[in-house]
């Protein structure tokens, strides 16, 4: 089967690495720029229904609403008396008031004595407001004589009492489509009777590792060989942004290889998928051949550092994006590129992640016009937060990113970050 699609006749040209603007079929973009491009190939899939638990860390499909007030009766929030407040008014340790206890009532039951002038019926957390009754004392201020509850203090309208409807009113929107699930919305869509959810369906998004040199994790390391990290951090981000990895293992550096993975991985039915490697301008950068050859390319470089070489395109009418090889390039690429698509596609408001402003301990260069996107790790000093180099940022050490809960971001109009420059640091923690 020919999965070509809408192949554009244009060839890779390599020419304008500086990235001039004009000078190149392919000019290098902006972030904002590739981002955009991107995100347009991209849109909301379906949903499906889950069983309530299964809800959790999924992305709401729909607008939820109260079938019901919240809570759904009046009801009392201490164990104490319920009683008409306008019986305490004027009650004093000169002058208590003495109220007949009439009735004993248990949460879950309602009461079929009414609370009359001059009479209280003792009551559990959660039981319903009996008629007649507005307020309710507690145990703890009252004093008990056999029948009879002894009142030294006034109590107020309405005290200790959980009017219906007073969280929530029946009718009202409690969860918006596109907020991620939590445990606290879990709660409210139990509260609100659900015990099936709408859910974004999870992205497939197919992984494949490129290279001669890249061996599978278990394999032996031979002569001149690398490990595979690429293939799973990526999964790993996949999955902590909740879509669905589908590893493809490792492609040689040559166009047919490579294109008879491809197509395996097209036959899996993906929403996205993913390379690592193969990008940049060297002779074995196979991946931009096979992607110009079988499908389209629409970028293939952005004015970022690390991830300077990332191809986007589609193939087989699945879109591709060609992460750069190196470990971290491939991270940071996928962060704010497969991460924003695949929040696309689960069509979650406010995914982006947390960031803070923080000072830069250790100065740095960036001369070329790049965005820099620096391994810190931040930490609170006096109040303020201060972010500090994980280390070499050469793009191969995937320590520093093991180091890293942040990455600092220099602007490309910045020539040096002098120590104490205040950056913007996006969070990789927290996610979800
Ligand atoms: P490339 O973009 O293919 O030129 O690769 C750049 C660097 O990343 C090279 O040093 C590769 O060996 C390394 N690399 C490529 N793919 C992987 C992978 N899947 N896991 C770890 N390192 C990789
Ligand atoms: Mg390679």
């Amino acid at each position: 089967m020919d999965r070509r699609v809408g192949v554009e006749k244009r060839t890779v040209s390599e020419r304008g690495q500086k990235g001039q603007p004009g000078t190149d079929l392919y000019p290098m973009l902006s972030v904002e720029e590739a981002t955009e491009q991107l995100l347009a190939y991209f849109q909301t899939l379906e949903p499906e229904t889950v069983p309530l638990l299964e809800s959790l860390g999924r992305v709401l499909a729909e607008d939820v609403y109260a079938d019901v007030d919240i809570p759904p009766l009046s009801n009392t929030a201490m164990d104490g008396y319920a009683l008409r407040a306008a019986d305490t008014a004027g009650a004093s340790g000169a002058a208590p008031v003495e109220l007949r206890i009439v009735a004993d009532l248990a949460a879950g039951y309602v009461s079929e004595v009414p609370v009359v002038p001059g009479t209280a019926i003792r009551i559990m957390t959660g039981a319903p407001i009996p008629e007649g009754a507005d307020a309710v004392l507690p145990f703890e201020d009252a004093e008990r004589n056999g029948k009879v509850v002894r009142i030294v203090r006034p109590v107020q309208l309405k005290a200790n009492v959980r009017d219906a409807g007073e969280d929530v009113h029946k009718g009202e929107l409690v969860l918006h489509q596109g907020r991620r699930i939590r445990p606290q919305d879990v709660g409210m869509l139990a509260t609100v009777g659900r015990r099936q959810v709408q859910v974004t369906r999870r992205p497939r998004v197919a992984i494949l590792a490129t290279g001669d040199e890249v061996v599978e994790v278990d394999a032996p390391l031979g002569p001149g060989k690398i490990r595979n990290s690429n293939s799973y951090s990526n999964a790993a981000q996949v999955l902590a942004i909740g879509g669905v990895p589908v590893l493809l293992g490792i492609a040689h550096d040559q166009v047919e290889d490579l294109t008879a993975k491809i197509r395996q991985g097209l036959a899996q039915k993906v929403d996205l998928f993913l390379t690592s490697g193969g990008v940049s301008v060297g002779h074995f950068d196979v991946v931009k051949q096979v992607l110009a050859a079988e499908g389209e390319m629409t970028f293939w470089r952005v004015r970022m550092k690390p991830g300077k070489p990332l191809a986007f395109g589609r193939i087989g009418g699945v879109p591709l994006l060609g992460l750069p090889g190196n470990p971290v390039s491939a991270m940071v690429s996928f962060e704010l590129f497969a991460r924003a698509a695949i929040l696309k596609m689960l069509g979650q408001r406010n995914g982006e992640r947390p960031s803070v402003e923080a000072a830069l301990v250790d100065g740095m260069k960036s001369k070329d016009g790049r965005r820099h996107f620096v391994r810190v790790r931040v930490e609170e000093k006096d109040g303020a937060y201060q972010a500090r180099l994980t280390g070499d940022q050469g793009s191969g050490r995937l320590s520093t990113m093991v180091e890293a809960n942040g990455l600092a971001i220099i602007p490309e109009e910045w020539s040096s970050a002098p120590p104490g420059s205040k950056v913007r640091v996006m969070m990789l923690e927290g996610d979800l």
